[in-house]
């Protein structure tokens, strides 16, 4: 096989005095996700996407949320760390779509350095690397601005 495909899907609470981080971008916001990482949602299901297109698990098994040693952890180094394992067992990331579902603030203007932080994690060009938005009209925990999630998937290819 050639081609392997994973998916990926995570959440976090919306809460003040946490930084909004999405796609290892700052997003400014007067609220944040909360986690024991920096819990930043794309970043987690991208990371998801990769070890379920390998079958190795998920990101809690690899970096568990006990540890200390993932306190505040820049999610931007738990993605290199699955980006490498996706390399030593022989695959490339071809492409990743992505869509964050977020009731404010507008990510318009953040998605080209989401998309160039992520492609540079993934060591692909920006243009294999989609990021969206959603809202979800006020229905349901991201509607009513209690937390923000995000769905992914990744192909991967033979390197
Ligand atoms: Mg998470």
């Amino acid at each position: 096989m050639m081609v392997r495909a994973g998916f990926g899907y995570d959440s976090h609470r919306l809460v003040e005095g946490r930084p909004l981080m999405l796609g290892g971008i700052h997003v400014p916001h007067h609220l944040g996700s909360l986690g024991h990482s920096d819990a930043d949602v794309v970043l987690h299901a991208l990371c998801d996407a990769l070890l379920g297109a390998l079958a190795l698990g998920d990101i809690g098994a690899h970096f568990p949320d006990t540890d200390p040693a993932y306190k505040d952890a820049d999610s931007r180094k738990l993605m290199a760390a699955v980006v490498q394992l996706v390399h030593a067992r022989g695959w490339k990331v071809a492409n990743v779509d992505c869509t964050v579902v977020l009731e404010r603030p507008k990510l318009r203007p953040h998605i080209d350095a989401m998309r160039g932080t992520i492609a540079g994690l993934l060591q692909v060009d920006a243009d294999a690397v989609s990021v969206k938005a959603s809202t979800n009209e006020r229905m349901g925990f991201t509607g009513r601005e209690e937390g923000v999630c995000a769905y992914t998937v990744a192909l991967l290819e033979r390197a």
